[in-house]
C-alpha cells in the first residue's frame, strides 16, 4: 500500500508523521473522506471545497492548490490500483513545540493521502434496516467547535458512538444543546413525513455532507419536496420514512429510533428510491483515473 505524505508516495511501514505534529498533539488539522466507484472518484470538487472551506475556518494554509490537491489524490489511487477505494485526505497544522499555538509550528502543513479498501455497514442493514439510538454527548455548537468544520478532533462524535457501542447499537442520533435532532456520528440524517423529505439545516449542529447534498439534489430532480428543516424526536418517531446518508454509509434506512418503529418498520418507498438514484449517480458522476 502506497501513501501520500508531503509529496513523496511512500510504502505503509514508512508513512509517518512527528509526534510534535498538532495534528497528533491536538488533533489541529482538517481532512475529508471521499470514495470511489469503478475508477470514478465520486463529488471530488465538493469533497476539496470542504476540505479547504475547513481549513480556511481554521486558518490552516493548504500548501496545496485545490488542483495539486485533485492531481495527487488521482495519483495515489492509480499507485495503489485501486478500482473501488476509501480517500481519506488529511492537512495537519504540523510540527511545533508543545503549546497550543499555531504560529510556533515551522515548516508546512503535512499533507496525506490514504487510499484503501471500502468498510460497509453490514449488507443486510441496507435490505432491512437499522436501528439507532439518541444518546447523552450532544453535538458540539457552533459557537463552541462548528460542526461544519472538519476537523481532526472528532472526540465529540467518538463519545457518541462509545455510548452507542456501550449500548449495542451500530449508529446514534446526536441532538444539539437545545434538543433538536442534528446529525448522527458520521451520518446526516433524513426523515420522510407527509410524503417530503426534511433534513436539519447544518446551523442545528451538521456536517454539509457531500452524500446529503446528493440526496437533496436527487430528491428535487425527482419532484419530491425537500426541506432544511429543525425537527426534533417527536416529529422523527412519527415519520413515514427515515434515513442516514454518508459516504461510507451511502443511504442507510432507519426502522426503529429510540425503541420506536418508524413508519412500517421496513425502510420506506422514498428511501429505496432514492437508494437506486445514489447507486446510479456513483456509477456516471465523478472523476475518472
Ligand atoms: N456527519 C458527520 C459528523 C460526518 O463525519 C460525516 C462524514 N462521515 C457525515 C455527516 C456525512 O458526510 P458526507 O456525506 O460528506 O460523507
Amino acid at each position: 500500500m502506497k501513501i501520500y505524505v508531503n509529496g513523496k508516495l511512500c510504502d505503509k511501514a514508512d508513512a509517518k508523521v512527528s509526534v510534535f505534529d498538532h495534528g497528533l498533539l491536538y488533533g489541529d488539522g482538517v481532512f475529508e473522506g471521499i470514495r470511489a466507484y469503478n475508477r470514478l472518484v465520486f463529488k471530488l470538487d465538493e469533497h476539496i471545497g470542504r476540505l479547504y472551506e475547513s481549513a480556511h475556518s481554521i486558518m490552516l494554509q493548504i500548501p496545496l492548490s485545490k488542483d495539486e490537491m485533485s492531481k495527487a489524490t488521482i495519483q495515489t489511487l492509480k499507485a495503489n490500483k485501486l478500482t473501488d477505494a476509501y480517500i481519506r485526505l488529511i492537512v495537519t497544522r504540523g510540527v511545533g513545540d508543545l503549546g497550543l499555538d499555531p504560529r510556533k509550528c515551522f515548516g508546512k502543513p503535512s499533507v496525506i493521502i490514504i487510499t484503501d479498501k471500502v468498510k460497509l455497514y453490514p449488507e443486510d442493514l441496507y435490505k432491512k434496516g437499522m436501528e439507532i439510538i439518541t444518546v447523552s454527548t450532544t453535538r458540539t455548537s457552533h459557537s463552541a467547535l462548528n460542526p461544519q468544520i472538519k476537523s481532526l478532533n472528532y472526540l465529540n462524535n467518538i463519545l457518541a458512538k462509545i455510548e452507542a457501542v456501550h449500548l449495542g447499537y451500530e449508529e446514534a442520533l446526536m441532538l444539539n444543546d437545545s434538543g433538536y435532532v442534528a446529525e448522527c456520528t458520521g451520518d446526516n440524517v433524513f426523515m420522510v413525513s407527509n410524503n417530503e423529505l426534511f433534513t436539519p439545516p447544518v446551523c442545528m449542529g451538521a456536517l454539509k455532507g457531500v452524500t446529503r447534498g446528493a440526496v437533496l439534489q436527487a430528491a428535487r430532480s425527482a419532484k419530491i419536496l425537500t426541506h432544511e428543516h429543525v425537527f426534533t424526536r417527536h416529529e422523527l418517531y412519527n415519520a413515514q420514512e427515515c434515513f442516514l446518508t454518508g459516504t461510507a454509509a451511502e443511504i442507510i434506512p432507519i426502522v426503529k429510533v429510540d425503541g420506536r418503529i418508524i413508519g412500517s418498520g421496513k425502510p420506506g418507498k422514498m428511501t429505496s428510491e432514492l437508494m437506486k438514484k445514489f447507486h446510479e449517480l456513483t456509477k456516471k458522476d465523478g472523476v475518472k483515473y
